[in-house]
């Protein structure tokens, strides 16, 4: 029998008013599922043995199918401005939170089962989740940690047995696809969209806001909970006023200046290893600076700055690659102006979040630009020139800066052997494409020759931030087409790959090459929002 608040059965979706969460199981169907691929380094993360995996009612588990000892299983409510749009509730839709496990070291991992059936949040769609989408999210949050990139994790994925059907957005036919269930980890899944649903709803429901931001202060940034009254900071607005922000003085604000800080940072190593998101709605940004969401997402191949791997978000490209830092910004702005609108924050603090935003965004991409060249000091011009080069001609961008290091400090080179270390990357160019190189290399070289250390410590330094490996889409969609029927072995030795995407892995040279032509085939590696 249904019964309101039955987390078996109350699942038609609605807003879900004075609530952050509810209480919801796990109910997608399934027929002898099977566990596709597990991560070694999360499950020393949640101490768990390795011969877990092996136990015969592993993948019935972490399907949801059976339920575990102890866990009171829910899903979130949030909101969230989708593409510049405020799109009212959207909640956890297809995922649910199984509980938090305390380790060894006292950390506390949230376990989530994304895929595994409805929730009062699922809108109008089927609360579940295709093979193809798991094994990118399944991989991508894992080459992410690898690279050192803030990131939800992802402990296994399971198939559930049952097909799921989907539109395909590029012709608009409806196709059966494997379903699948990632469980994913992180120590809270808590979005700036997390606090506007509850600020959005008015007067009644500020408290909540106070509640989830001291609940997040608590368990997440406990440093804001007694502060002492010593810093005070003052800034400069950009006009006359000389204001002054005591961050010691709110915890909100303090708070604040943190979460823009975190998405700062986060933001500029994106851009560092070329990674596009493709969502970047204010739903999908995470308090802690991680990444989350892993729908259409890309690594660059040539270098593009208006890369967009979203296919819905064309033709406005709203998320390409070169907007990210201006999004991240817009996005803390609503973060922000929610905190206000809850009177946590004054708008002056408001304010200084944003400018840290900046200040900060500025230092790390410059570090991480400066580390990727190799150079002893930033250099904006010669960054500049560089990536208007490889824009032109379509350069592509792993393998350009991992294939720099190889150039040596020598001003006594001639010119027609300065591009040779460059060669793989630089194609098919004209005279005047090859003189720019050229010059390039030349005031390269020049800066380098002012700097104190030797080609190898500099290319040590350089390979241990500039990829050999990534996970570009043609490689996931290998993976993808050999999982579909049942071959599993991509997706475990692209798992293992990138863990270790800085060193250079005898025999798997294959795997740092260009994409291949059928990559860029209609319909193939094409991504769209939810599937
Ligand atoms: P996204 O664009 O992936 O961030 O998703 C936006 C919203 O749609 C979130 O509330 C998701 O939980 C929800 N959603 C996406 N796909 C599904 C699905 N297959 N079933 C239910 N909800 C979904
Ligand atoms: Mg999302
Ligand atoms: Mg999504």
């Amino acid at each position: 029998r249904e019964l309101p608040g039955d987390p078996r059965t109350d699942l038609f979706p609605r807003e879900v008013l004075h609530a952050c969460y509810t209480k919801v199981l796990p109910s997608a169907e399934v027929d002898n599922p099977q566990i596709v691929a597990w991560s070694e380094p999360v499950s020393e993360l949640l101490d768990l043995d390795p011969r877990e995996f092996e136990r015969p009612d592993f993948p019935l588990l972490f399907s949801g199918a059976s339920p575990m000892m102890g866990v009171v299983p829910y899903a979130q409510c949030y909101g969230g401005h989708q593409f510049g749009t405020w799109a009212g509730q959207l909640g956890d839709g297809r995922a649910i939170t199984l509980g938090e496990i305390l380790n060894s070291k006292s950390e506390r991992w949230e376990l989530q089962l994304k895929g595994a059936g409805k929730t009062p949040y699922s809108r109008f769609a089927d609360g579940l989740a295709v093979l193809r989408s798991s094994i990118r999210e399944f991989l991508c949050s894992e080459a992410m940690h690898s690279l050192g990139i803030p990131t939800t994790r992802a402990l296994c994925l399971v198939t559930t047995g049952k097909m799921v059907t989907r539109d395909m957005f590029y012709d608009g036919n409806a196709k059966e696809e494997p379903g699948a269930i990632v469980c994913r980890v992180a120590q809270s899944f808590l979005r700036f969209g997390s606090y506007q649903i509850h600020a959005s709803r008015g007067k009644e429901d500020l408290d909540l806001v106070r509640s989830l931001a001291d609940y997040a202060i608590k368990h997440h940034f406990p440093h804001f909970e007694n502060m002492n009254k010593s810093e005070t900071v003052s800034f400069s607005t950009g006009d006359e006023d000389h204001s002054v922000v005591d961050l010691t003085s709110n915890k909100y604000a303090a708070w604040a200046v943190e979460v823009a800080e975190r998405t700062a940072s986060l933001i500029a190593s994106w851009q560092g290893v070329g990674f596009t998101h493709g969502v970047l709605n204010t739903d999908n940004m995470s308090i802690l600076g991680l990444t989350i969401d892993y729908g259409p997402f890309g690594f660059l191949d040539a270098f593009d700055p208006s890369f967009t791997p979203n296919t819905t978000d064309l033709p406005g490209r709203r998320y390409c690659f070169a907007n990210q830092p201006d999004i991240g910004l817009w996005n803390v702005a609503q973060f922000t102006a929610t905190l206000s609108a809850s009177q946590l924050i004054n708008d002056k603090e408001a304010n200084y979040a944003l400018e840290r935003y900046g200040n900060k965004f500025m230092d790390d991409y410059q570090a991480i630009m400066t580390k990727k060249l190799g150079l002893p000091k930033y250099n904006k011009q010669l960054i500049s020139k560089l990536l208007n080069n490889m824009a032109v001609d379509k350069v592509d961008y792993t393998n350009f800066f991992r294939l720099l290091s190889n150039i040596k400090a020598d001003t006594s080179i001639s010119e027609d052997e300065l591009l040779f270390p460059l060669k793989a990357v630089l194609l098919d160019m004209g005279k005047e494409r090859k003189e720019a190189w050229i010059s390039w290399v030349k005031s390269y070289i020049h800066e380098l020759s002012s700097s104190g250390s030797t080609d190898e410590q500099r290319k040590a330094s350089m390979d241990s931030v500039n990829p050999k490996y990534i996970l570009r889409n043609y490689l996931c969609q290998t993976a993808i087409d050999a999982a579909e029927v049942g071959d599993f072995g991509e997706v475990r030795r692209l798992l293992k790959l990138m863990e270790r995407p800085f060193d250079d892995q005898p025999g798997m040279e294959n795997y740092a090459r260009l994409p291949p032509a059928w990559a860029y085939r209609p319909g193939v590696c094409m991504l769209s929002c939810s599937s």
